[in-house]
């Protein structure tokens, strides 16, 4: 299977270790945490910035922010190995109950930018993409494997309802979006050629022999629709 690429996902990671980006391997990545950044206006590339600056201020942290322009990792998730990013307070319950695991152990963050200069229909087009490329890229299940941050801790955290709810969407509209996306991206692999280039032309090179040894355009014309039979069996252009 392949992935289309329609965006671009540029890295500009955070420097590492320091307490934004520990640097430790996320191995396996089990579910996805949908979030938005509850700053409104503020772009990708600013809050990516402003993540490097505070690098060593504080730990919390998520492997892209996306808005209208730009999809940007800043810790490696699908640009690079995986590495953990905290996004999510360790003593809530529901990331371990649903997916059996601290989502700052097992799960990709993905911060939506609105508000202000920003194009949310564009930067929700984007969101939903990178969030179906991840799918696709850890062999997740868009329906299931997403969860919104409200849902892992309702007490403190909204996100990322109310980007949703200047689109008019419901949490599970975005989920059928992103499974939209997901199955209208990936492409499956074209089937194998059954014969080789190099065995197809050895074969090839065989009927052209007999070609040239008999005279007898019917038998020549047999010939040459049997190479173009190899031709086509091994992927090339026929003659
Ligand atoms: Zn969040």
């Amino acid at each position: 299977m392949a992935f289309t690429m329609k965006y671009e996902i540029v890295p500009r990671y955070l420097t590492g270790p320091s307490q934004r980006r520990p640097v430790l391997a996320l191995d396996p990545c089990r579910f996805m945490v949908a979030h938005d950044t509850g700053n409104p206006g503020a772009t990708a590339a600013s809050n990516v910035a402003y993540y490097e600056r505070t690098r060593n201020d504080m730990s919390a942290s998520a492997h892209l922010f996306v808005d209208d322009r730009e999809i940007i990792e800043c810790i490696p998730f699908l640009t690079g190995a995986p590495e953990k990013a905290y996004h999510v307070v360790y003593n809530v319950t529901t990331d371990n109950d649903r997916y059996g695991a601290d989502a700052n152990d097992a799960a990709g963050a993905v911060e939506l930018c609105y508000g202000g200069s920003i194009n949310l229909a564009e930067a929700y087009k984007r969101y939903v993409w990178v969030l179906a490329y991840a799918c696709y890229r850890y062999g997740l299940n868009p329906e299931t494997d997403i969860a919104g941050h409200y849902m892992l801790d309702p007490a403190r955290r909204t996100d990322p309802k109310e980007p949703l709810r200047l689109l008019g969407k419901t949490f599970d509209d975005f989920l059928q979006d992103v499974a939209d996306e997901y199955a209208s991206s990936v492409t499956p692999d074209p089937p194998d050629a059954p014969l080789s280039v190099e065995d197809a032309n050895k074969l090839i090179h065989f009927l052209s022999a007999s070609y040239l040894a008999i005279d007898d355009a019917e038998g020549q014309a047999e010939f040459h629709r049997l190479a173009n039979e190899l031709r086509k069996a091994s992927g090339q252009p026929e003659e």
